[in-house]
């Protein structure tokens, strides 16, 4: 798995070892931190490698999980040529071991393939309204030209690739410095500070508890070859930013208040995944609500340490 000590990565090597596989987990903790996966060293089936995937790799794997990319728009477009090169760079290298060793392979791509809809809800069949030259071109551009290389080694070389689009993602483990709307809500809020909602708040997003995506993951790595992908992976359940604001102060506590700031280049003003694909290929959909997803995710950043 690349980037196995992120975030989503992280719950999925847990996941993974909990059925009986042996994970090799490959990161550059670029973005990620080694706390993510401290509690796995001791299994004998889990090994840690540090490696940047730019650059070749060469293992024995059957399967590969190419997650690797920083996801949130802070830790992207801190170094955009490298956050392109992650993506195009290290999916040419990974599609290069799978085609070495006949592994099946699966990238992590974004529902900002989609860029700034204009089709709502997104479903696959959609290309996108990307803006090629802008602040998210890194990560948006990165991710469409690496979906283009895993169909592209599909039709020469008949590969085994699956491509899922995930959408906004949360649970324990996000990176309280990330800058995603949830983390930073989460932390405004546990350190009684005001909750920083960019704009008029009435963009939309749609957010999927990271066991549930987990769960997706791992049904379409163990589709039939004959299944590709794209297929979308999120929680329908869309709502504003400044709905968001008000369910984690409820959860929180404490009566906290709204600060607007500015709205980033380029922000998507909606967000809702058709998971009709997911639901009939995969029989997945996601389970956990909202609102137990967000009270785990509380209590992992009140109860972990993570904010010092
Ligand atoms: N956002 C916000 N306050 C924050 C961080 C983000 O209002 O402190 C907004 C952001 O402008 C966007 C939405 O929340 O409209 C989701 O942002 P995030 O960075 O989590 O993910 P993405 O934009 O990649 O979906």
């Amino acid at each position: 798995m690349t980037g196995g000590a992120g975030f989503i990565g992280s719950h999925l090597c847990e996941r993974l070892l909990d059925e009986g596989a042996e994970v090799l987990c490959v990161d550059n903790f670029y973005s990620s931190t080694r706390r993510n996966i401290h509690h796995l060293l001791s299994n004998p089936r889990f090994e840690l490698m540090r490696h940047d995937i730019t650059f070749p790799l060469y293992v024995e794997v059957d399967e590969i999980y190419n997650l690797a990319c920083p996801a949130s728009p802070v830790f992207y477009q801190r170094d955009p040529v490298q956050t392109t090169k992650t993506s195009v760079i290290g999916s040419i290298n990974m599609l290069g071991l799978a085609k070495r060793v006949g592994a099946k392979i699966l990238l992590s791509s974004t529902s900002e393939v989609y860029g700034d809809p204009t089709v709502h809800p997104q479903d696959e069949s959609y290309w996108g309204n990307v803006n090629p030259i802008g602040v998210r071109s890194c990560y948006d551009e990165g991710k469409r030209c690496a979906e283009t290389l895993f169909f592209d080694y599909r039709r020469q070389h008949d590969m085994p690739i699956k491509v899922v689009r995930i959408f906004n993602t949360y649970g324990p483990r996000m990176q309280p410095d990330d800058g995603r709307v949830v983390s930073n809500f989460i932390v405004q809020a546990l350190q009684g500070r005001d909750l920083t909602v960019y704009g008029d708040g009435t963009q939309t997003r749609s957010f999927c508890y990271v066991d549930d995506l987990v769960e997706g993951l791992i049904r379409m790595m163990a589709t039939e070859h004959e299944v590709t992908g794209p297929i979308n992976l999120g929680n329908p359940n869309e709502m504003s930013m400044l709905e968001l604001a008000t369910r984690v102060t409820d959860l929180v506590g404490g009566g906290r208040k709204v600060r607007h700031e500015p709205l980033p280049a380029d922000d998507p003003k909606q967000r809702q995944p058709d998971i009709t694909r997911a639901v009939e290929t995969l029989g997945w959909e996601p389970k956990v609500h909202l609102d137990v997803g967000l009270a785990r995710t509380v209590e992992w950043f009140r109860d972990s340490g993570v904010l010092g």
